[in-house]
C-alpha cells in the first residue's frame, strides 16, 4: 500500500503462515501460548491478540501486567499470563482477570493474601521454576514447599508449571539443555505426585519447537517464530515474513559538491549528490549507528545507503543513481534477511531491533 507516511505493515497471511507451520511440528494436543510481551514483538499486540483469539490459540503472554490490561480492555477474553507482575499491581492484575507468574515464596505469599483480601478465591496463577537460566523462578529444592503452599490455599488454583530454556537455539548448548529438560521432567513428576487435577507443563519458546520438541509437554509459548523469525536460516526461510517499514520520500536535494549533509556535518559530497530526506529517525527505532553508510533503505528496488547521521525524526540517503522523486515509496525492510541483516549491523538480533520500533509508528494490518 502505498502512503503519506512511515507505516510499520503487518502482514496477516504472514501470521497464520506462520503459526499454522509451528503447530503442524506440534502434536495435535500440544497448546499453543503467543507471547505478546512489548507490544508483540515491536508489531501490535492487540492485533497479535485478536488474530490469535480468532485462530484457537490456548493462552496469550505479556511481560507486565499494564500490558495485559490494555488487551482485557480492547476486548481479548484469552487466558493471560503475566510473566513478570509486580507485587504493587497484584489487585490491577486480580481485577482484570490476568493469570500471575509466581516465581518466588515471596510473590506466592503476596498473591495469595491480596486474592484473600479481596474475598476471592481460585484465582488461577502459574509457577515458574530456575533451571540454569538463572532470571526468575523457584528453586528445584522448593518443589516440596511450593506444593505444600499451594495445596494449603484456597484463593489460588494452579494452572500451570513452566521453565525457560538458557540456549535453546544453540546446539552448542545441547547437553546444558538437556539437563535443564531433565530437571523440568524431575519437577513435573513431583506435582503430578501431588495433584489430581494435573497442571500444564511448559518449557520451550521458538527455537525449543524447532530443536527441542521432544520436551513439547503440554504447551509450547511461541514468540519471535509468529514474526518470521526461528533463530536458524533453514527454518526462518520456510517462514514468512510479517513486518514490512516502509516511508516516503518528503523532500529531494541536488547538493554540490564539497557541500556537507546532516548533523555534525558528517557526511561530505566528492560530487554533485542527490539526496532523499525520509521521515523516520532514532526515536522511531532506526538507529543512529545504522548512519554513516552503515545502513541502507530501499527505493525503487536500489540500496539507497543513509549519509551522515540519522536524526530524531529523519534521515538521509544518497539517491545520486536512483530514478526517483518525492513522495516515492520507501523500504526499510521487507524480509527477515533485511531485517537480521539491520540487526546485524548494530550488533543485535532482530527480537531488539523489532521492539525498537516506536510506537510513533503507524500500525497497519494488510
Ligand atoms: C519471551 C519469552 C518467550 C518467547 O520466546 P521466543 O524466543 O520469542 O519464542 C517464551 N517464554 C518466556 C518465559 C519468555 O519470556
Amino acid at each position: 500500500m502505498k502512503s503519506n507516511a512511515t507505516i510499520l505493515e503487518i502482514n496477516k497471511k504472514a501470521i497464520l503462515h506462520n503459526l499454522a507451520y509451528f503447530k503442524n511440528k506440534l502434536d495435535k494436543k500440544t497448546k499453543i501460548l503467543v507471547v505478546v510481551k512489548a507490544f508483540a514483538y515491536g508489531s501490535d499486540a492487540k492485533i497479535i491478540s485478536k488474530i490469535s483469539q480468532n485462530q484457537k490459540v490456548d493462552y496469550l503472554a505479556v511481560a507486565y501486567t499494564e500490558e495485559g490490561i490494555a488487551l482485557r480492555n480492547a476486548g481479548i477474553h484469552l487466558p493471560i499470563l503475566v510473566l513478570h507482575p509486580q507485587i504493587q499491581n497484584f489487585e490491577l492484575l486480580i481485577e482484570k482477570c490476568l493469570e500471575p507468574n509466581l516465581y518466588s515464596f515471596k510473590t506466592l505469599q503476596k498473591f495469595t493474601k491480596t486474592v484473600e483480601k479481596l474475598g476471592l478465591e481460585k484465582h488461577p496463577i502459574h509457577l515458574k521454576f530456575n533451571t540454569g537460566l538463572n532470571r526468575l523462578g523457584f528453586k528445584l529444592n522448593d518443589v516440596s514447599e511450593v506444593i505444600l503452599h499451594v495445596k494449603n490455599s484456597n484463593s489460588i488454583q494452579l494452572k500451570s508449571v513452566f521453565s525457560h530454556l538458557s540456549a535453546s537455539e544453540d546446539l552448542n548448548e545441547k547437553i546444558f539443555t538437556e539437563q535443564q529438560i531433565t530437571s523440568f521432567k524431575k519437577i513435573k513428576k513431583s506435582f503430578e505426585q501431588a495433584f489430581e487435577v494435573k497442571p500444564l507443563f511448559h518449557l520451550l519458546n521458538t527455537s525449543g519447537i524447532v530443536n527441542y520438541p521432544k520436551a513439547q509437554f503440554d504447551m509450547v509459548r511461541l514468540g519471535i517464530g509468529l514474526y518470521g523469525f526461528a533463530n536458524e536460516e533453514k527454518i526462518t526461510r520456510k517462514l514468512k515474513n510479517v513486518l514490512t517499514l516502509k516511508s516516503v520520500i518528503s523532500q529531494i536535494h541536488i547538493v554540490e559538491k564539497g557541500e556537507t549533509i546532516g548533523y555534525n556535518r558528517a557526511y561530505k559530497t566528492e560530487n554533485t549528490t542527490k539526496t532523499a530526506t525520509i521521515p523516520i529517525g532514532h526515536a522511531d527505532g532506526i538507529s543512529r549507528q545504522l548512519g554513516k553508510e552503515i545502513g541502507y533503505v530501499t527505493i525503487q528496488n536500489k540500496k539507497a545507503f543513509i549519509i551522515g547521521n540519522v536524526c530524531m525524526d529523519m534521515l538521509m540517503v544518497d539517491v545520486t543513481d536512483i530514478n526517483c522523486k518525492e513522495g516515492d515509496e520507501v523500504i526499510v525492510f521487507n524480509s527477515q534477511e533485511k531485517i537480521i541483516e539491520m540487526a546485524k549491523k548494530i550488533n543485535t538480533i532482530p527480537y531488539e531491533l523489532l521492539t525498537m520500533i516506536s510506537q510513533r509508528v503507524k500500525r497497519l494490518v494488510v
